[in-house]
């Protein structure tokens, strides 16, 4: 899959936004990210998932470990193209934790899969459960990462898809210096 068919199957779906938004944060940006949006038709999850585990398989993994909730469709999905166990792990009083009897090995080989990797705050948080689990993280990967490449982790790192999607404070915001109405994601355009 190229970049730009990523590109085109993610404006398609309605996951990706170009346009001037107010985020959740409060902050502003030009671009809109939503994975969920492609992930609901389980035949771009498929495939999705098969070309992050042609990355992968070298790596030699034995179990695929997400974070939930943005992590566990497209984690289950790379489980499946690897032939391997996929497993979450969920917030307990604002932890990260393994739960639902899920266990790792010192012999389990973990890849840690994300739908998108914003500063890479959840993928390292998502490697120390499965160190501390007692397995050993071969690998990470996205389907995005919105940082632009620019995230270091300790371990070999894919996204399928770089996109620099930079964040502003309104205050010092470029899109409302030039005088563009800043919308809300997910709401419906305003027709005047
Ligand atoms: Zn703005």
């Amino acid at each position: 899959m190229t970049r730009d068919e990523l590109l085109d199957l993610y404006r398609r779906s309605g996951a990706l936004l170009e346009g001037h938004f107010r985020l959740t944060s409060g902050l502003h940006s030009a671009g809109y990210l939503q994975c969920a949006l492609v992930l609901q038709y389980p035949r771009h999850a498929e495939t999705l998932a098969r070309a992050i585990a042609e990355r992968a398989r070298a790596w030699r993994p034995t179990v695929v470990l997400s974070p939930a909730l943005g992590g566990v469709v497209i984690g289950q999905e790379v489980g499946r193209a690897l032939g391997v166990r996929a497993i979450f792990a969920e917030r307990q009083d604002g932890v990260l934790t393994l739960r639902r009897g899920f266990m790792l090995s010192p012999g389990d080989r973990v890849l840690v899969v994300e739908d998108v990797l914003t500063t890479g705050g959840s993928t390292r948080e998502t490697m120390q459960v499965a160190t501390a689990a007692g397995g050993h993280v071969v690998g990470a990967a996205s389907i995005v990462d919105r940082s632009g490449g620019r995230t270091e982790l300790s371990v070999p790192f894919h996204a399928l898809l770089e996109i620099d999607l930079p964040t502003y404070e309104p205050d010092a915001c470029p899109l409302c210096a030039k005088g563009l109405p800043v919308v809300k994601p997910g709401s419906r355009p305003v027709v005047a």
